[in-house]
This record gives structure tokens, C-alpha cells and sequence, in this order.
């Protein structure tokens, strides 16, 4: 194929096959192989909701912080995976977002943590659901899919693992605003009521990517929504809710009301509109909309797709997101908003 796109005869390119190549030949290749290369894109998310102003600032920091880190790792060289966990784990360690250090609390007052990996190349999944005490749960996520025969572990199980390889035990994930809020909210259903349309605090975060060689991938990690019952599992860990990946079409992180995105299993929702022909942001806005038709949920996603349109939408009423493609900094809170920036 490289042979071909430099218009080399068959000659040439046995020659380039044993390594003798001309100096010019090589030249050629290596500039076939450049133009090979996908351009990368990095997109991430810090939840959708009715973000308070108070937060407004250190959320939009937070998620341009977190697309430049994965950025980098594309630009090395990194693959899609890499990138994706390396955002996640930046905007898990960030108090400022609903997943690692500022989880929000489950109905006995507790940190519970879902998060999910996928690449898209293999297809290869990894999650955790209902873990306590791990920072970086997307990274347990990741381990789970490379180093076992499983897709998921959850809670105890998940708690062994983590020590087994050696994950460190984290006592401090819950920050005093949280404690603070969780002792001022009422109930769960209420808090679910007005949580995706007023100020109640939870910020799920995740990361899609597309690398230079083509392959995407996508991660979510989360503390779920305050007050839930010990033991809740929302959309985050669960494949093709959560999040979902395939080469094949592209990949979608989601964020929002956990058990409608469960329901209508909005990100395969929204690859399968793709699937059919229709752009990352029409697919994501469509698929968001029959989310609010059909279970009244709203929520929000991010989407790249394997040519590198990208998407991020929501029906929420704020949702801090940023995306990085060709030194372009896009990022956005506020409905229809897109800020753009250029890196040098
Ligand atoms: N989807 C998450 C959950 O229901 C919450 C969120 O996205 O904010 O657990």
C-alpha cells in the first residue's frame, strides 16, 4: 500500500522489502507513512449537570487539563488506551469531579467508584463497579482487562485484585464539601429529580480518543449519585451504556441519569446511528433526545468517531467538556458554547 502511494514499481519495493531502499525511496516511504498517520483527537468530559457557578471555573480548568495530558500521550506515539486513562486519571485526582478524590457519597455516607476502559481495536473491555478506597479506579478498570479472563469486578473481588497487584488502598477520597453537601441533601429520588436539572453536585467524568494509527478507545469512571442505595451500580462500568468502543464506527463516553442511560444503552445507542450514516454530533444529539422521550433521562456525550469527527452534546443544563485535534483546543460549560484555543 505505501508502495503503491508513492507510485514505487514492483522492483523498487523488493528492493525496500529486503532494506536496501535508496535514500529516496526511503524518503518517499517515510512520507507515505506520514500521510498515513490518523490525525489524533482527544475529547473528554467532567459530567453533565446543573454545574453550580461556584464550580463552573475549576470544572472547564480541569477537563482542558485533562484532554492536554491525553493529548500528549498521543502525540508520543501513545495509543488510544493510553490516552484515555491518562485523562481519566487526571480528572479522577482532581476534587473538583464526582470520581476518585471527590467522589460524592453513597446513602450511608460512602465512597462507591464505577469506571470503565475499552479499545475499540480488540474490542477488549475492562471494568469495576461498587469499589472503595482505589484513586484511580479507571487504572483497576484497565487491569482487570488486560491481566484476567474477566470484564468486570466488582466491590470485595475488585478490593482483592487491586491488592493482589499491587493497587495502593486510598483513604482520602472524600473531600468536606462533599461531606458538607451529602448532609444537606435530602433523598436520592429527589436528588435525582433535580440533579440533572438544578444544583445537586456529581460530576462523572470520561475520555474518547482516536490515535495515529487509527484505533479508538474509551474511559468513564464515577461516585455515581449521592444518597444511592449501598450498592448501586449506575450506566458508568456497564459496556454499551457507560461507554463503548469500536473501530469499526468510533467511540462515545457517557454522563448523566445512570439508570436511563442504562435503559436505552446510549452508547451503542449512539454508534448505531453512526453506524448508519449519520455525523458523531447528530448521532450523540438524537440519541440523547429518544433518552429524553422515551425514560425522560437527561445526560450528555462525548463521541469520536474512526475518521476523527468528533461530538460533545447534552440535554443537561452545563456540562464541562474539551477536545484537542490539530493543536485546536475546543472547550465548552454552557449550551451551544465551543471556545477555541491554538497550542503552539
Ligand atoms: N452516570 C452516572 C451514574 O448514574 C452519574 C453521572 O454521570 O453524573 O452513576
Amino acid at each position: 500500500m505505501l508502495a503503491e502511494i508513492c507510485g514505487i514499481d514492483f522492483k523498487k519495493q523488493m528492493v525496500l522489502r529486503i532494506g536496501l531502499a535508496a535514500s529516496e525511496d526511503t524518503f518517499c516511504l517515510s512520507q507515505a507513512r506520514e500521510r498515513l498517520r490518523m490525525k489524533t483527537v482527544i475529547v473528554v468530559h467532567g459530567g453533565a449537570w446543573a454545574i453550580p457557578d461556584m464550580l463552573a471555573e475549576a470544572s472547564v480548568a480541569g477537563v482542558k487539563t485533562a484532554a492536554r495530558a491525553g493529548d500528549a500521550v498521543l502525540k508520543n506515539g501513545g495509543s488510544a488506551v493510553d490516552a484515555v486513562e491518562k485523562a481519566v486519571r487526571y480528572l479522577e485526582d482532581d476534587p473538583a469531579f464526582d470520581a476518585g478524590h471527590g467522589a460524592v457519597l453513597n446513602i450511608n455516607g460512602e465512597v462507591e467508584l464505577d469506571s470503565i476502559i475499552m479499545d475499540g481495536k480488540t474490542l477488549a473491555t475492562g471494568a469495576v463497579a461498587s469499589v472503595r478506597n482505589i484513586a484511580n479506579p479507571v487504572s483497576l478498570a484497565r487491569a482487570v482487562m488486560q491481566k484476567t479472563d474477566h470484564v468486570m469486578l466488582t466491590d470485595r473481588g475488585a478490593s482483592m485484585f487491586a491488592e493482589r497487584i499491587g493497587i495502593p488502598v486510598a483513604d482520602d477520597l472524600v473531600t468536606e464539601l462533599e461531606r458538607k453537601d451529602w448532609e444537606l441533601s435530602n433523598s436520592y429520588k429527589d436528588g435525582v429529580k433535580t440533579l440533572f436539572n438544578t444544583q445537586w453536585g456529581h460530576d462523572t467524568v470520561g475520555a474518547v480518543a482516536l490515535d495515529s494509527l487509527g484505533n479508538v478507545a474509551c474511559a468513564t469512571s464515577t461516585g455515581g449519585i449521592r444518597n444511592k442505595m449501598v450498592g448501586r451500580v449506575g450506566d458508568t462500568p456497564i459496556i454499551g451504556s457507560g461507554g463503548y468502543a469500536d473501530n469499526r464506527s468510533g467511540a462515545v463516553s457517557c454522563t448523566g441519569h445512570g439508570e436511563s442511560i442504562l435503559k436505552v444503552t446510549l452508547a451503542r445507542l449512539i454508534l448505531f446511528h453512526m453506524e448508519q450514516g449519520k455525523s458523531a454530533t447528530v448521532a450523540a444529539d438524537a440519541s440523547l433526545q429518544y433518552m429524553g422521550e422515551r425514560v425522560k433521562g437527561c445526560g450528555g456525550a462525548i463521541v469520536v468517531s474512526s475518521s476523527g469527527d468528533w461530538a460533545a452534546n447534552f440535554t443537561t443544563e452545563r456540562m464541562a467538556w474539551a477536545s484537542l485535534k490539530e493543536n485546536v483546543l475546543h472547550y465548552g460549560l454552557n449550551p451551544k458554547e465551543d471556545f477555541t484555543e491554538m497550542l503552539k
